[in-house]
């Protein structure tokens, strides 16, 4: 696996360049050269950064840990210079629109990365920086490749633990202290991969026992520098802790980087502030509609916002028992799939599995909750997993709290969101774009985007026979993506207070006060992550009238959604370029000529 992996791509790459200058009339005077600079700059960015490698299933440095010593941050700055260096030999408008796509997220992500070590300096204040937790657990856990081998780069890897940890700890300045906090529980949560785990899989294996046990005084020694990290953080004077707020300078240019937008943070959050008003506008239209059918006769709130958390509320409690949670998921995928089909919003790929499962236990959440796990792109041919966290562990009250909140409505949404038509086929779109530098760059931005988009796709098609509590549901759903933009900017930039955070989230957005204080939790621990959802759905909508604008008569929303998922996980200013193109516009029925090769 590991040395298949380097001829494969070199002659995707040969392909492709070939196929440019021969055949693909988009080919220009410069995407030869580009085509090979491109694969020898992914090369060495795995050299540079092995544990990324690995999670996206490029598996030539997995028994690599790098040191976080200052000289090591020094030789990564110096990497990005001189891949910022080699772009500028360029000229961008002698590459093919694909192309200049991929220029453009390269050169984004060098000056990002490098802003976030000279600027930023998140390895001083932010201790989660470090963890070497999740690529020991992936790649015990992950069966890309043979027990065995996977076990001999795990125990190479792990030489480099204490010193890794010393370095850490050297790098540590005044850090946050929810951040600190964070660090210590997942490191201390995180350490059954050395002190149990490992074990587990060494019996499965036939490794001789001689190795064995080598490998096991590797790992007592990697668990003992691992507390000692966390002891030391536990321990560690910290009289003036960095304030875990971005500040707006910093939040500006972290949203630039990493969410690249067409538009300014100051923008999004007037855009969310206004979408408020308007849905809660809406809710409050339905929650009149259908207060007879729930409360007959009894007088009905004054207050609005009163009036549609009552309906909500009452509304919530059709949900489905704990024990058929993940069985009713099963149960939607394929309705959710000829729904799709019927109304012809999109194309469906019926011969790339999606298989429902309960989440495996390294991957954190040990709670309930839901994700899509899908093969990098490196693997394309993978399974995509539909991850459903279990509620096992919950107490009844806990339980019916999130059954309430993935109530019979939500349930559905959910399922449109995570698969279909949302990050599965999204996902599986991207795959076929045959440009690695969009997906191992995959945008959040346009990620999540599409997931939102696709929500309110299916419901304006009559998903759900237009039941109204259907629509009010998916307004209180949606109003998360809204708040949270408008939640984490407001406390990133301007100073929201923690009081005002979880009254703004209980009463504008309807949420229980556990579920705020969760966001509240998030949000001192992240930034500009929360962003991701309302910006992508907003930037998407903003483009479909855009495209239906231009196309007039031919304009079909199947035809809108395919051309703009050919494009591979990019940034939606950079599929809004290639779209609006006037060249690209006026041939439309070959849906793969923008993207790329
Ligand atoms: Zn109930
Ligand atoms: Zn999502």
């Amino acid at each position: 696996m590991k040395r298949k992996l380097l001829p494969l791509l070199l002659f995707v790459t040969l392909f492709y360049a070939c196929k440019k200058d021969s055949v693909n009339p988009d080919a220009r005077k410069d995407d030869g050269t580009f085509n090979t600079y491109e694969s020898t700059f992914l090369d060495n960015l795995w050299k540079e950064n092995p544990d990324w490698a690995t999670q996206e299933g490029y598996h030539k440095y997995d028994s690599i840990l790098i040191v976080p010593s200052s000289k090591n941050r020094g030789k990564l700055i110096d990497f990005y210079k001189s891949q910022l260096d080699s772009l500028s030999r360029y000229t961008i408008t002698q590459l093919s629109p694909g192309n200049q796509m991929d220029y453009n997220i390269i050169q984004n992500q060098m000056q990002y990365q490098q802003w976030q070590l000279e600027l930023l300096k998140q390895y001083e204040w932010d201790p989660t920086y470090y963890n070497v937790l999740g690529s020991f657990a992936y790649i015990l856990n992950e069966h890309y490749a043979p027990l065995d081998v996977r076990l001999r780069h795990f125990y190479q890897k792990m030489a480099n633990v204490p010193e890794y940890y010393k370095e850490a700890e050297k790098g540590i300045k005044n850090p946050v202290a929810e951040l600190t906090a964070l660090a210590i529980d997942q490191h201390i949560n995180g350490l059954s991969v050395f002190e149990k785990d490992l074990a587990d899989s060494l019996k499965k294996s036939k490794i001789p026992d001689a190795e064995q046990k080598l490998i096991l005084d590797r790992a007592t020694a990697s668990a003992t520098a691992v507390k000692g990290f966390a002891d030391w953080l536990k321990n560690m004077k910290n009289d003036h802790p960095r304030n875990f707020r971005l500040g707006k300078e910093f939040y500006d240019d972290k949203f630039k980087f990493e969410l690249q937008s067409q538009y300014t943070s100051q923008q999004i959050f007037n855009s969310a502030t206004e979408r408020k008003k308007y849905v809660h506008h809406q809710m409050a239209q339905i929650s009149r509609q259908l207060w007879p059918k729930y409360f007959g006769t009894a007088t009905m709130p004054t207050d609005s916002l009163v009036l549609i958390s009552k309906m909500l509320d009452t509304i919530s409690s059709k949900h489905v028992d704990r024990e058929n949670f993940q069985s009713s998921i099963e149960l939607l995928i394929p309705k959710l799939a000829s729904f799709v089909q019927s109304k012809d919003l999109v194309t469906l790929d019926a011969s790339k599995p999606l298989a429902v499962r309960k989440e495996p236990g390294y991957m954190g959440g040990g709670g309930a909750g839901a994700s899509m796990s899908s093969p990098g792109p490196y693997e394309k041919n993978g399974v995509s997993y539909f991850n459903v966290g279990s509620l096992a562990g919950y107490s009844p009250e806990a339980a019916e709290s999130y059954l309430r909140e993935y109530n019979n409505y939500t349930l559905q949404i959910l399922c449109i969101h995570e698969a279909i038509p949302g990050h599965y086929v999204q996902l599986v779109y991207a795959n076929q774009s045959p440009s690695l530098i969009k997906s191992v760059f995959g945008n959040n931005t346009m990620i999540e985007g599409w997931a939102v988009y696709g929500e309110q796709m299916m419901l304006d098609n009559g998903y759900g026979n237009n039941e109204p509590e259907m629509r009010l549901m998916w307004y209180k759903w949606h109003l998360r993506s809204v708040c949270n933009m408008i939640l984490d900017y407001s406390v990133h930039s301007s100073g929201m207070t923690k009081d005002d955070a979880i009254k703004f989230l209980t009463t504008e957005a309807f949420q229980q006060k556990i579920e705020a204080e969760n966001k509240w939790k998030r949000v001192t621990v992240s930034s500009v992550q929360l962003d991701c959802y309302y910006t992508g759905y907003k930037e998407i909508m903003d483009l479909r009238e855009a495209w239906k604008k231009d196309q007039g008569v031919n304009y079909s929303l199947k035809g809108f959604n395919e051309k703009f998922l050919s494009y591979g996980s990019a940034p939606v200013k950079f599929i809004k370029e290639a779209m609006m193109r006037k060249d690209a516009s006026t041939n439309t029925s070959t849906s793969s000529s923008g993207s790329n090769h």
